[in-house]
């Protein structure tokens, strides 16, 4: 099981998760991708160490680091297995526990640069966190920065939390990273105890250096147990608000773990008489298709090569196998690059190709990572592929 890892964005594909790069690195070339192939972000939980202890932290974060955590020497030959992978280079999500807890972290950043990966981060709001360190992040050629944030207001965000004076510091960290420019994605939680506050939140992110909105909904493992999700009828209303959100937003939106969001973009934007090429031009169709272990995968601070950080199937480990064969070959990845053969109504659900449903929701609910993902309450008319 992972012990750590926190949710990041994007896309997480991922909240607790996640920053990824302005641009992913298929927009970047312009190119279509196998996502069989190559992932285009690469998750990799540096250390489970954390000053902080959130109730619904992924990683179960601890004070200090595990002591089987990768040494620095195993740290760079991960990064030269995922220079591997070839063009397009995958995006390096550097996240935790908290990264910057990592003595080396600079170093290793420096190392990812200079072989050609771009990097974001998404550290712990810490008091550690200070505009310096941020500046030096910037420097060291960090693309963005992931930041947490579950309320509108101190004691929405730090109830969800369960860490005293957080707030405070997030949007401090959210202000100097926008001061020094440095782009920043804000990761927030969908459950229960946060749906109702969404539109504050976004009221507060319009005044605020947001270069994107990641919505994470919630899947019920690590500390996540303790939060509750939100129906699955209650969540096809709020995607239906977030999509009307990204029309006149100053800032990208995107949701994690809730792929099926695609679908429901998908039809507004027909509804809209959007052309299929017009479609296909929107930043949003170019993470189609991406989902937990086709298009991401994720590394704990041990090695473990995992589809998501959401998703505890092991698949390999990077210490005595290699990252690229573990994504295109071990039985575990194999199975999530083919939709067709997902059970149940994702597995013939004309959205597939394009949503195939959170893999790690279904495994949360069935044990099975093949199974219908519960939160998606469509009813497939037919098989036939759906493109845009
Ligand atoms: S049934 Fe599965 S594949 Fe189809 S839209 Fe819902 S989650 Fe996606």
């Amino acid at each position: 099981m992972i012990e750590s890892a926190k949710r990041l964005f994007v896309s997480n594909p991922g909240a607790v998760g996640v920053a990824p790069a302005p641009q992913s690195s298929a927009a970047r070339t312009g190119g279509k991708v196998d996502y069989a192939k190559n992932p285009m972000l690469v998750y990799w939980e540096m250390t489970q160490a954390c000053a902080l202890a959130c109730r619904h932290c992924r990683a179960e974060a601890m004070a200090t680091a595990h002591p089987n955590e990768m040494t620095h020497e195993e740290s760079r030959s991960l990064l030269r297995q995922i220079l591997a992978f070839g063009r397009p280079l995958p995006h390096l999500i550097l996240t935790g526990g908290d990264p910057m807890m990592r003595p080396d972290v600079f170093a290793l950043i420096d190392e990812a640069r200079a072989l050609g990966l771009s990097v974001s981060i998404t550290p712990s709001a810490t008091p550690n966190l200070t505009r310096t360190a941020i500046q030096r992040l910037q420097q060291h050629g960090i693309e963005s920065l992931g930041l947490s944030l579950d309320g509108s207001n101190a004691a929405r965000h730090e109830l969800v939390r369960g860490v005293a004076g957080c707030y405070d510091t997030t949007l401090r960290a959210l202000r100097d990273a926008g001061e020094l420019g440095l782009p920043v994605q804000v990761n927030t939680l969908v459950s229960a105890e946060t749906v109702q506050d969404l539109p504050a939140i976004y009221a507060l992110l319009q005044t605020m250096p947001v270069m994107r909105w990641s919505l994470f909904f919630l899947i019920a493992v690590g500390r996540g147990r303790t939060l509750n999700p939100i129906l699955p009828e209650s969540g096809e209303q709020w995607m239906n608000t977030i999509y009307d959100w990204t029309r006149t937003a100053p800032f990208a939106i995107k949701t994690t773990e809730a792929p099926s969001y695609r679908r429901v973009a998908l039809n507004r934007m027909r509804a809209e008489g959007m052309s299929a090429e017009s479609i296909e031009r929107t930043s949003m169709y170019r993470g189609f298709g991406i989902r937990d272990g086709h298009g991401i995968l994720f590394v704990s601070n041990q090695g473990e090569v995992y589809p998501a950080g959401f998703l505890p199937l092991k698949a390999g480990d990077v210490r005595s196998g290699h990252l690229v064969d573990i994504y295109r070959n071990s039985p575990v990845f194999r199975a999530l690059h083919a939709p067709e053969k997902f059970q149940g109504k994702c597995g013939r659900c004309e959205y597939r190709a394009l949503c195939g449903g959170s893999r790690a929701r279904a495994y949360a609910h069935t044990g099975d990572a093949l199974a219908s993902d519960p939160f998606c309450p469509y009813q497939p008319r037919t098989a036939a592929a759906v493109s845009a």
